[in-house]
Parts: C-alpha cells; sequence; structure tokens
C-alpha cells in the first residue's frame, strides 16, 4: 500500500516538492568561486540596462553597422554552468544591439560572457570569504566583474571589449544598473585570466580601431586590479578606457595615467546640493581628477545623463559646460537621455525605485543640451 501511495499523484506532488527544496539548498551552499544560483527574482530577471546609461542615438546606429570585426570561433570557451539567469532585455533592442557577444571566457566552469550588459547578476561571489575579497583588493590580482561584453560600439572609440565591474559607492537616483553596486555580485576573476580573454581579441580591436574599455559599477573600486589589466592591455597594444564617476581618482598616481588612453567621465550635476542630492556624494573629487588630468594633457570624454526635472536645468548645464570646455582636454561630450530600462532591476533588488514616473527627454530637449555644451566650445553629441 505504501508503494501505490508513493505513486498516487498527491506523493508524486510532495515528492518533486522534497527535491526542489533540496536543489533550493544545494544552491545556497555553492562554493566560493562558484556561481551561486541565482534567487528566484533574479531569474526572473530577463534583462535590463547597462552600466551607467542609455547611449547616443548616433552610437546605436554605429552600433549597428559594426557587426563586424572580432573574433568568435576559439574566442573563448562555452559554459558549462550559466550563473544568473537573466537574459532577455525587455524594451532596448537598440542598446542591446549596441552589442555583439561572442564566446564567454571560462571561469572555474562558469561564462563571465554577457549577451548584452543590460543582464542583471546578482551574489556571484557571495560566499567567498571576507579575507579573500580583501586580499584580492589589496593584491589586484583578483577582481569582481559583472561581466565581459564584446563589440561595442558605444563605449569609447572603435569597437570595444568591456570589462564590467561590480561595486560602486554612488546611489544615483536613476541607475540603470543597481545589480552592479555590489561587489559580490560580480564572479571572481584573476587579473591572468582576464587578460589572456581580452588577449584573444586584441588582433581584431586593432583592425576596428578599437579596444578595452573598463566600466562598472565604478572601476577604482577595485583600482588595483584595473590598473593591472589596463597595463597588461597597454602591452598588448591595445587601447584603453575607463568609464568613471571619478570619485576615487586620488587613488590613481600620475604615473598610472600613463596606461590609461582614455578617461570617460560621468558629470551629473554642477550644484553641490543637488548632486548629493542625485548621487548621494559630493562632486568635489570629480572635479579634482578632471583638473588633474587636463593638467596632465590626459583626454577626458564627459559624459552627462539627461533626466527631465531631475539633470535639465539649463542654467546648470552650462556651468557643466564651461568647466569641461575650461578643462582643455575634453574630446567630446556625450548627452545621455535617461530610459526606463534598468527600472526592472530596482523592483528585483527589493530597492525603491523613484523614476517610475519619469520620462525620457524630449528631442527637443536633447538638442537644447547638447546645444548648451556646443555653445561653450564643446563637441557634443
Ligand atoms: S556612478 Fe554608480 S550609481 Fe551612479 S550610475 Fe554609475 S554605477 Fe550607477
Amino acid at each position: 500500500m505504501a508503494k501505490a501511495r508513493a505513486k498516487s499523484p498527491r506523493s508524486a506532488k510532495a515528492a518533486k516538492k522534497r527535491a526542489n527544496k533540496k536543489a533550493a539548498k544545494t544552491s545556497q551552499r555553492a562554493r566560493p568561486g562558484r556561481a551561486a544560483k541565482p534567487g528566484k527574482s533574479a531569474k526572473r530577471a530577463k534583462s535590463a540596462k547597462r552600466p551607467h546609461a542609455a547611449k547616443p542615438a548616433k552610437a546605436m546606429k554605429r552600433a549597428a553597422v559594426a557587426k563586424a570585426a572580432l573574433p568568435s570561433k576559439g574566442a573563448g570557451v562555452a559554459a558549462k554552468t550559466k550563473p544568473a539567469a537573466p537574459v532577455k532585455a525587455p524594451a532596448a533592442p537598440s542598446a542591446a544591439a549596441s552589442y555583439k557577444p561572442l564566446k564567454a571566457p571560462k571561469h572555474r566552469g562558469i561564462g563571465l560572457e554577457a549577451a548584452s550588459p543590460f543582464e542583471m547578476r546578482v551574489n556571484l561571489a557571495k560566499d567567498l570569504p571576507e579575507t579573500d575579497v580583501q586580499t584580492a583588493l589589496d593584491s589586484g590580482d583578483m577582481g569582481f566583474l559583472h561581466s565581459f561584453t564584446t563589440g561595442s560600439t558605444v563605449d569609447g572609440p572603435g569597437v570595444r571589449v568591456v570589462v564590467w565591474t561590480t561595486g560602486c559607492q554612488w546611489r544615483c537616483r536613476y541607475c540603470h544598473n543597481p545589480d552592479t553596486w555590489t561587489m559580490r555580485n560580480g564572479y571572481p576573476v584573476s587579473v591572468a585570466q582576464a587578460a589572456e580573454e581580452l588577449r584573444k581579441y586584441t588582433q581584431g580591436l586593432k583592425v576596428m580601431s578599437g579596444g578595452v574599455t573598463v566600466s562598472g559599477g565604478e572601476p577604482l573600486m577595485q583600482h588595483r586590479f584595473v590598473l593591472k589589466l589596463l597595463k597588461a592591455a597597454k602591452g598588448m597594444g591595445v587601447h584603453t578606457t575607463i568609464e568613471t564617476n571619478g570619485y576615487l581618482g586620488d587613488r590613481l598616481t600620475d604615473a598610472d595615467f600613463d596606461s590609461i588612453d582614455l578617461v570617460m567621465l560621468g558629470l551629473k550635476k554642477w550644484d553641490p546640493e543637488g548632486h548629493m542630492e542625485l548621487t548621494g556624494q559630493k562632486i568635489g573629487p570629480t572635479l579634482a581628477l578632471a583638473r588633474r588630468l587636463a593638467a596632465r594633457k590626459r583626454p577626458i570624454w564627459v559624459r552627462f545623463v539627461l533626466v527631465p526635472n531631475l539633470t535639465d536645468d539649463l542654467d546648470d548645464i552650462k556651468k557643466i559646460a564651461e568647466f569641461a570646455a575650461g578643462l582643455g582636454v575634453v574630446e567630446r561630450v556625450e548627452v545621455l537621455p535617461f530610459h526606463q530600462m534598468g527600472r526592472f532591476k530596482w523592483k528585483e533588488l527589493g530597492l525603491r525605485y523613484e523614476m517610475a514616473d519619469v520620462q525620457p527627454p524630449s528631442a527637443a530637449l536633447v538638442e537644447r543640451v547638447r546645444g548648451a555644451f556646443q555653445a561653450a566650445g564643446l563637441t557634443a553629441y
């Protein structure tokens, strides 16, 4: 009878429930270095926003053209285990189309590659002991990465491999990638592994006048790792860029600037109180980094996220423009229209999202803001 009961639909259902529960426990015990299985919310997450903000429309068009170029076959090893299940990009095919994913690097059987940087990833280093995290940060021999993407045409000159780091000390109200705020959401990856993966793309990057861009999150949260990777890239003859909020610029020595061919610097708001309200941090360190770069004639691309009723005050924008123009090293300004692609991440992470009712800026407003930068003598897109 017991056997008969075991075969009944009711008992079978109970057995299935027990099996699922066991699998969930196993997942939670994932060892350091292995991808912890994503939580239910992460599994629901399909894709979304990329670190920082939207990309200029012209750049999007360029992306479609540049389907090109980087080697794909043999460029990496297919992942045996999927880290996080994210994957569907809701509404922004144009942005996702800016990335041409290639084979992923293999990290302990886990793929680092993201189909686009709009995937949400969480808890990938959740179980790594704190001492290991600290050792990694101190030595720079290991870093924490959200993902690698390849074939980007919107993250610096030419076609780029982009290394998305985790960890950010800012809390921008419009952030499209709050999953990159927490370092432990990223994969632990050795600098040797990251450099080796990059090496596979060097020929293609050179042909496409591209290079490697380290973005985030905030890359300078892991400045030693980032510098080691950029130095390795320079050794391969690859152009290097970091995209940063600049807040930790004092972690970079003047000699470190030699490893960085271009700094893409986010300038978000001029008014100090407004900046604090928008990002949770002071603007001073960002401006200090900009001045240091200018003093050493290092090129900067400024990125400005345009959010209606939040960053669209023209007087404030003119002050940013005057500052940027006065540096004498700003090669271009990119006005990035706000969008809602990262909204689902806030929800999945249980964060309060204040921008739900904010619409993207109109084309006319974007043009006005570009005009404000151009009036200061800058090239703006
Ligand atoms: S600086 Fe940090 S919080 Fe702000 S947009 Fe970038 S990743 Fe998000």
